[in-house]
């Protein structure tokens, strides 16, 4: 099972993708944490896109495109999900490529739908609670990642939305609420199969 997991900066996507990583044992194909391992061990693409990172910026296509190709075509797990790509339009048309090559079928795009007045507040809160982990976790970034999501990311909504492909689940309950409606929609599917 293949499944591209959709949310805005504090929607509680890692949260989610945890979970049905459990349950299904599925590999975690995330290029932020692939970037920030870069980051850590200071190799050539860490220095490159460390500054853009911090900004809250998206890194450039063609750094993604190579991390996910080789990601992909090493794949040998039972199922992967992605967190974090595509990020704009050009990466959702180059993973329509790449898993038509590759023979890959996505089962699911889920999108964990927030409200942004409640995203906002969230930002806030942990802007003030202080537990920021990451460089780019502040509430200036977050604002920040806030708004290229909106720009670059939503139109790749609109992109499987058209394909009807879009799995829209309501974010604004608690973590077992959310949970339990995205595996509503897998169970479904498993006991009609
Ligand atoms: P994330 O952990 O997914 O929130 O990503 C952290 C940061 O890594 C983002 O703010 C971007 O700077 C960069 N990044 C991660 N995935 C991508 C992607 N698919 N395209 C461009 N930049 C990305």
């Amino acid at each position: 099972m293949n499944i591209i997991l959709f949310g805005a900066p504090g929607a509680g996507k890692g949260t989610q993708s945890k979970i049905l990583i459990e349950m299904f044992n599925l590999t975690q194909i995330s290029t932020g944490d692939m970037l920030r391992d870069a980051v850590y061990k200071k190799s050539e693409l860490g220095i490159k896109v460390e500054k853009i990172m911090e900004s809250g910026e998206l890194v450039p296509d063609e750094i993604i495109f190579s991390l996910m190709t080789d990601k992909l075509s090493q794949n040998k797990s039972n199922g992967f999900i992605l967190d974090g790509f595509p990020r704009n339009i050009k990466q959702a048309i180059k993973l329509n490529e790449i898993t038509k090559e590759m023979s890959l079928l996505i089962d699911y795009v889920f999108h964990i739908d927030v409200d942004e007045d409640i995203l906002i507040d969230r930002i806030k809160k942990r802007a003030m609670e202080d537990i920021v982990s990451r460089k780019d976790d502040t509430s200036e970034v977050l604002l920040e990642r806030l708004k290229v999501y909106n720009g670059a990311t939503k139109p790749v909504l609109e992109f499987y939305s058209s394909k009807n492909q879009l799995i829209t689940i309501n974010g604004m309950g608690s973590i077992k609420d959310v949970s339990g409606k995205i595996l509503n929609v897998i169970n479904k599917d498993l006991e009609v199969d």
